[in-house]
């Protein structure tokens, strides 16, 4: 098995999700080791570090591009797997930098390189890692493989509202299983409240029978436009507003930070045309336009506002799917909907970020079709749900 210091970030937060995704890169035959200078061989596996810049030969100084805000610990370990992959091939390694659009730092990652060591050994080491929640699970394509695994054993780790601290109390009375949280409601009621015990009673017996079912009564819905904005977040840039309106996708964009405000002010005048609701998935985009409109002095309405309707809490309100999230790309997956490009939140902000650096109109037109994927994807759930209160 061929690992990537770019891998160290999912190892660390999922191994399971590391270990499907190194298998479907060495299926599909993907090689790393030519993009790479240095590599070594631990624990049976071939390490690879992948930098990004090499600064210096001489004295040998590299660096690693990150776009977030703060440095973290697995930058760290990242780091150490650099260095030590490099120190393994004989080279004497001056410097690692670490840099984002916020931050360019030279780091110590000497100390770091004990703890990655054991980390990467278990990875090497170990065929198959369990099911853990984690943040990546949202976007992870593998999710609806783990949440099998999970219906199977009826375990409640994706049941919809359930943290650490519920899951851990729901255990302690002897609720372990999705069967357990209908038939021993009347505790999970006093432990959570009436309420949240017929949601989780309702979400657990739609993932058993495997089949949406109504919380409750869903508001009237009418035709609408459907809006998806991306963002390039190191810059605070809302670069592309997409509008899917009668079946026809309208891409807004601003080519750099300076036109951001006459393509804001042409999507507000689209807007206002029409009486239409306005629907999003989550509240990101009505977020933006509050801030854009501070920013740019437009006065938007109460009204205005009123017209945007989040898709995201008229399922999460109404309906309990057998999905493993709440996501967009969960829920409409669920229901067949497929994207053409392999984005997602993160990806498209390296993605935007690399278009800058090259202005390779190709990777302009890939996060369009995903923009578009996505405000189709909002408008494909809608009419399911529709179908569902019919
Ligand atoms: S769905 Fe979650 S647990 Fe499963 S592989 Fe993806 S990130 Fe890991």
């Amino acid at each position: 098995m061929v690992i990537s210091s770019k891998d160290v970030k999912t190892i660390y937060f999922c191994p399971r999700k590391a270990k499907f995704e190194i298998r479907h890169r060495e299926r599909n035959k993907k090689s790393l080791l030519s993009v790479s200078n240095f590599q070594t061989d631990a624990f049976g596996c071939i390490l690879v570090a992948e930098v990004d810049e090499i600064v210096s030969e001489n004295p040998l100084v590299v660096k690693i591009l990150k776009t977030g805000k703060k440095l973290s610990e697995y930058h760290m370990l990242e780091s150490a797997f650099v260095g030590y992959v490099i120190e393994s091939n004989g080279k004497k390694l001056d410097a690692i930098i670490i840099e984002s659009p916020y931050y360019s730092v030279s780091v110590n990652w000497k100390p770091y390189v004990s703890r990655m060591l054991s980390m990467i050994g278990s990875f090497c080491e170990t065929d198959e890692f369990r099911v853990m929640k984690t943040h990546l699970c949202r976007t992870c394509p593998f999710s609806p493989e783990c949440f099998k695994e999970i219906v199977n054993s009826e375990s409640l780790t994706f049941l919809h509202g359930v943290k650490e601290k519920t899951l851990e109390k729901l255990n302690s009375y002897g609720i372990n299983t999705l069967k357990d949280v209908i038939n021993m409601n009347p505790i999970v009621e006093q432990l959570l409240g009436k309420e949240k015990a017929k949601r989780l009673a309702v979400q657990a017996k739609s993932i058993i029978e495997n089949r949406p079912i109504l919380i409750r009564p869903v508001p009237k819905i009418s035709e609408g436009l459907y809006l998806d904005i991306e963002s390039y977040t190191p810059l605070n840039f809302d670069y592309l507003f997409g509008i899917l309106d009668d079946g026809v996708y309208i891409p807004f964009l601003a080519s750099d930070p300076s036109s951001e405000s006459n393509v804001f002010k042409e999507v507000v005048n689209y807007i206002s045309k029409t009486n239409k609701p306005v629907y999003h998935f989550h509240n990101y985009e009505i977020n933006r336009f509050k801030k854009l409109a501070r920013r740019y002095n437009v006065e938007l309405s109460k009204n205005f506002f009123n017209r945007f309707i989040d898709v995201y809490k008229l399922y999460i309100d109404h309906v309990a799917l057998p999905v493993p999230s709440y996501s967009l790309k969960s829920i409409a997956r669920y229901f067949g909907f497929n994207w053409r490009t392999q984005l997602n939140g993160q990806l498209v902000v390296h993605s935007y970020a690399e278009y800058l650096t090259t202005g390779d109109k190709r990777i302009l037109q890939e996060i369009l079709t995903y923009n578009e994927d996505d405000v189709r994807a909002t408008e494909f759930i809608l009419k399911k749900l529709i179908e569902i209160i019919a």
